[in-house]
């Protein structure tokens, strides 16, 4: 080892401030493929457990799905494990033309450009487009890496609070002056769970002579009637400059993400954006089961219908059993605890029944929103959506929160 003692405990002491805080990430191991029910190693050591997963991203239930891991054993087949090089060099096969062409179908969109992660999306995109004379707009709750991929660039930087259209309507008007203004915006806010009101975003960013980037992580593949997403959702296909959003989520869980919007735009973006020159490209049976996928989703809404379903019954059925749920219709559903200790503890007597759910506290959330998030899965099946219900309900009844609206429940446990 090459540092001192003394550099050694400095980095121990980090380690120990984040356990005395209370907020140190325990390790969880899942010793089966992601789905409905999982297999389980927690705490480590421990022996595997079953349980059924409600905090996966996996809203579609695309996996582990059959069609999806063929697709991907071909593709290993064809095109081999990997690809050695990143995009420009010899990183750019046709299946990835192949899928770059499905999405822009898709989504809506004049073209696409695939990049290893939507990190990476996010993080290339603005750096290609944009200037220091220009300026970037976003809601105040964006996704971190949005906000590093602003980092990245020479842009000037504003925020708009929170879904608050009066107020970005101010920006627009404050910032008039600028050469370019760029609106950024999730789709989904994954925290929670809301939609943003891109209908108002769109006249907006008309009136103002503004483009459009939408987040589309939580909601490519099952937002919208066939499931294309937030603009699809509020009738606005046509009007998005640009979507960034992931292959890790609902389109199939494994990695990958993009850009997709105006062709200049991608343009720019495959000669300048860091990550797609100097990162490796998304591997060949991960294209090859993420074209399946679209595919899968081009011809049905079947999974994105039944997600709708599971989606209803459990906030329907979380209601009426007295728990204090966020109000919405996207299947990120936050149980709502306010308190850190209480988020923690009742996950922690959640998995003792079986349901595997995570406690979110600052500073992932805001100081004082502390709360279990729930995500629903078309994996789900009515008996699992029921069973999590009355988990919720035993439990939440041993900690005496039945029932209790916020106000209630933060004079009992504090913020
Ligand atoms: C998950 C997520 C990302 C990151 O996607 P990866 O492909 O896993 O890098 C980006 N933006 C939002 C809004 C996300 O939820």
């Amino acid at each position: 080892m090459a540092y001192s003692d003394k550099t050694r405990q400095a980095f121990v002491d980090d380690i120990e401030t984040i356990k005395k805080r209370g907020i140190f990430k325990e390790k969880r191991f899942i010793c089966s493929p992601q789905g409905a029910v999982i297999d389980v190693e927690y705490p480590e050591g421990a022996p595997r457990k079953e349980v059924l997963n409600f905090c996966a991203n996996n809203y579609l239930g695309l996996s582990s799905h059959a069609d999806v891991i063929k697709a991907a054993h071909e593709g290993l087949d064809s095109r081999g494990y990997g690809m050695s090089s990143v995009r420009f060099i010899c990183g750019t096969q046709d299946i990835h033309r192949e899928l770059q062409d499905k999405m822009s179908s898709f989504l809506g969109m004049e073209d696409t450009l695939l990049f290893p992660s939507c990190m990476d999306a996010n993080a290339g995109v603005f750096e290609s487009i944009l200037e220091p004379e220009d300026v970037i707009i976003a809601d105040r709750l964006i996704h971190a890496s949005l906000v590093d991929g602003i980092r990245l660039c020479s842009a000037q930087y504003d925020t708009f609070k929170h879904m608050n259209m009066k107020h970005l309507e101010k920006k627009l008007e404050l910032h008039q002056d600028k050469r370019h203004r760029l609106i950024v915006t999730d789709g989904v806010f994954s925290m929670d769970g809301d939609l943003c009101p891109l209908d108002e975003m769109c006249e907006l960013s008309e009136k103002y002579d503004a483009m459009l980037l939408v987040d589309e992580s939580h909601a490519s593949g099952f937002i919208g009637r066939t499931g294309r997403g937030t603009h699809e959702h509020f009738g606005v296909m046509d009007k998005i400059d640009l979507i960034t959003t992931t292959f890790g989520k609902a389109l199939g869980g494994a990695s990958g993400g993009c850009v997709s919007g105006r062709k200049e735009l991608v343009e720019l973006c495959r000669q300048k954006a860091r990550p797609y020159l100097f990162s490796n490209s998304m591997a060949p049976p991960i294209v090859a089961g993420s074209i399946k996928v679209i595919e899968v989703l081009s011809k049905t809404t079947e999974r994105r219908d039944k997600l709708e379903e599971n989606t209803q019954r459990f906030r329907e059925k979380m209601t009426s059993a007295g728990l204090n749920i966020r109000s919405g219709v996207t299947p990120i559903v936050p149980v709502m605890l306010y308190n850190a200790k209480l988020a923690n503890d009742m996950a922690r007597d959640m998995y003792a029944e079986g349901i595997y759910v995570i406690g979110f506290f600052f500073p992932v959330v805001a100081a004082g929103a502390a709360r279990i998030r729930v995500q629903l899965s078309a994996a789900h099946e009515i008996e699992h959506i029921d069973k999590c219900v009355d988990a919720f309900a035993k439990v939440g009844d041993k900690y005496g929160i039945i029932g209790m609206d916020k106000k209630a429940i933060i004079d009992k446990y504090g913020m």
